[in-house]
């Protein structure tokens, strides 16, 4: 048991231990879970029950319900039997047959959404349903938005309307897993493109799904040495600069001797 001295403390210490675990704070109930993973101690103050159990019931019970026109992830099974990450809006809440509710649906089993860049939406279970926020980080903290940026006027131009209005970005939104990143101006950003940039993430992994399932299955394939010839690449060449490009894809075994390649290379060329 740790003890906080004040309940805004342990509100504090609540949004941190979401944030932590990859969640977006303001999708919580924070007062809820405060009542119910917290108590008040004896001699004043609280303490937070550490009991995993005890902590994701509250959180589980406390994340705001899901609405109309939400953006959310879902695991969408192609016709190929592929598993796919998808965004999307909620348009519609459904039975657990699948039918429509008449009225206000109350204790929803199911929703249909309606995936980015798709003809055909999804049903599934709201279990199955993960907030879209809970995936990207986002920041308008000057310093960290502009980070890198090697133009004259050191500042990103927002990817949308920069080109003609020179305008700078003021939001980045990163997606946690893959790193991708798109730079806004506040105009632009809006929750349509974090399921562009979704988007784009999925159709990486689509595309890569050959070169994923060659390097699992001989991940060695990734150290062959470079072609002679500076015209052509070798397959090891261009597995490497796949590599590179997408380092959130690459599987563990392939990384592992990439790394290990990576670090041969520098001793070589340090020697
Ligand atoms: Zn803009």
């Amino acid at each position: 048991m740790s003890g906080y001295g004040s309940i805004r403390a342990v509100r504090n210490a609540i949004t941190e231990t979401l944030t932590a675990e990859g969640r977006e704070p303001s999708a919580y109930n924070i007062a809820g879970i405060a009542r119910d993973a917290f108590t008040a101690r004896s001699g004043g103050g609280y303490s937070l029950s550490l009991d995993a159990e005890v902590w994701r019931a509250a959180v589980d019970k406390h994340r705001r319900p899901f609405g109309l026109g939400d953006l959310v992830r879902v695991q969408v099974t192609t016709k190929t039997g592929h598993t796919e990450t998808h965004y999307g809006k909620i348009a519609q809440f459904r039975r657990a047959n699948g039918g429509m509710y008449r009225g206000r649906p109350v204790k929803p089993h199911s929703v249909y959404v309606e995936l980015d860049h798709h003809t055909s939406g999804w049903l599934c279970p709201l279990t199955e349903v993960t907030p879209a926020l809970d995936d990207f980080e986002i920041t308008r903290e000057w310093s960290k938005v502009h980070e890198g940026c090697l133009s004259l006027d050191s500042a990103y131009r927002c990817l949308r309307c920069g080109t003609f209005s020179y305008k700078s970005a003021r939001v980045m939104a990163v997606h946690k897993v893959s790193g991708q990143r798109v730079r806004l101006c506040e105009e632009c950003f809006n929750n349509d493109e974090l399921g562009r940039l979704g988007h784009q993430v999925m159709f990486y992994e689509r595309n890569s799904r050959q070169t994923i399932t060659e390097l699992t299955e001989n991940p060695e394939l990734i150290t062959e040495p470079a072609c002679d010839s500076s015209y052509e690449k070798s397959d090891g060449e261009a597995y490497r600069e796949w590599a590179d490009a997408f380092p959130w894809m690459v599987p563990v075994k392939a990384a592992e001797l990439y790394a290990a390649w990576k670090e041969q290379a520098r001793a070589s060329a340090a020697a």
